[in-house]
């Protein structure tokens, strides 16, 4: 079985072609996948119903996700949803809104997407790392969880503006699915959202970051740093490498040498582990002068022991790297009270779902 929604546009053109079919055959469908969302190739009614059929004898098909658990946060900007993939395989996305400032604009709508199920990085903080890595994702199962949250938008006359790859997984671990996944994403006759508006997170894999920075593509990078130094790294990030600090520094520089797009390093502040004044002093040692922005990030309680720092700590940290002529922000605090950090709803759902068969 393929999917159609793993097919580059130019693909999809051989494939009408070889079938017997015109050209213009490829854009019906394209059309149809991504502006109609259908869930089954007999939805896609601009094409003959023969040539329906055929797609379907040759083994083509539309592997939609399927919703099973929907959470909405208070003030309505936040929906987390557990999606089950055709495999009936549950992972989580996750739809963030921030208003527009206009009177009547859309809202910023930012989805954030899961590239694996399951992590093998095994980061303490993260209530994926805490699941271990069941499998990497599809490109389509990648598309699939952007197109089930467009057809939500669409439906309010909204639309998604930007993209994320920092959900459930190491995207830089599944490297050949994401970067196909982003491919059709970015595709001008794909989905077609541009490339500046999508954003890889990684726990720092520096060969996929050479890698990335070779694909021609303006996209963004984040690079999860979480300490200043490698012992401290190390605890938190049980896979980051002895020299780790230091080597993704040097990559995150040559990304943006190479790109010309800045290089964010996400810094997870965790009550009493890395929130102290000495941490923040030392890290504003290390990024000084280097020109990248640091994005802090309370975290959300997760099932593990970790609290969210205090909210006079995280001003202060912020205000040390400030001081020091670094770009820094705090992340607004999205989604807390419905697990929106990675993993956790996941979590949450089967726990239920398992305390209930017991
Ligand atoms: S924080 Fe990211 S890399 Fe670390 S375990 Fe969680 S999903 Fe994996």
């Amino acid at each position: 079985m393929t999917d159609l929604y793993r097919l580059l546009p130019e693909e999809m053109e051989s494939l009408v072609i070889e079938l017997g079919q015109p050209r213009y055959r490829a854009d019906q469908i394209l059309y149809s996948l991504y502006y109609k969302f259908p869930e089954n190739i007999s939805e896609i009614k601009q094409l003959p119903a023969a040539f329906r059929d055929t797609l379907r004898d040759k083994g083509y098909t539309i592997g939609s996700t399927k919703e099973v658990h929907r959470i909405t946060s208070k003030d309505r900007e936040t929906t987390k949803l557990l999606l089950k993939l055709q495999d009936e395989t549950p992972i989580e996305s996750v739809l963030m809104q921030y208003p527009s400032k206009k009177l009547f604009g859309h809202p910023r709508s930012t989805i954030c997407v899961s590239t694996q199920v399951g992590c093998a990085m095994g980061c303490v903080f993260c209530a994926t790392g805490q699941m271990g890595f069941e499998r990497n994702m599809k490109a389509e199962e990648i598309v699939g969880q952007v197109i089930h949250f467009a057809k939500i938008l669409a439906e309010k006359d909204q639309h998604i503006t930007n993209i994320v790859f920092m959900g459930m997984g190491e995207p830089l671990a599944n490297y050949q699915e994401t970067i196909l996944a982003i491919r059709l994403l970015t595709h001008p006759r794909g989905f077609g959202i541009g490339q500046r508006n999508i954003t890889i997170s990684t726990i720092g894999i520096i060969s996929g970051i050479e890698q990335l920075a070779e694909e021609n593509l303006q996209i963004g990078l984040a690079i999860s740093l979480h300490a200043p130094n490698d012992k401290l790294r190390k605890w938190l990030v049980p896979t980051a490498g002895a020299n780790s600090v230091m080597e993704l520094i040097k990559a995150g520089q040559r990304y943006f040498l190479k790109t010309g797009r800045r290089v964010t390093f996400e810094y997870a502040l965790i009550e009493g582990v890395n929130d102290s004044i000495e941490i923040a002093e030392e890290l504003a040692f290390l990024l000084r002068n280097n020109g990248s922005h640091v994005n802090l990030i309370p975290i959300n309680p997760t099932a593990g022991d970790f609290e969210r720092p205090k909210r006079k700590n995280v001003i202060e940290f912020e205000r040390i790297l400030y001081n020091s002529g670094i770009n820094c922000t705090v992340r607004v605090e999205k989604g807390t009270e419905i697990s929106a950090a990675c993993g956790q709803l996941r979590t949450d759902v089967l726990d239920k779902y398992n305390n209930k068969r017991n």
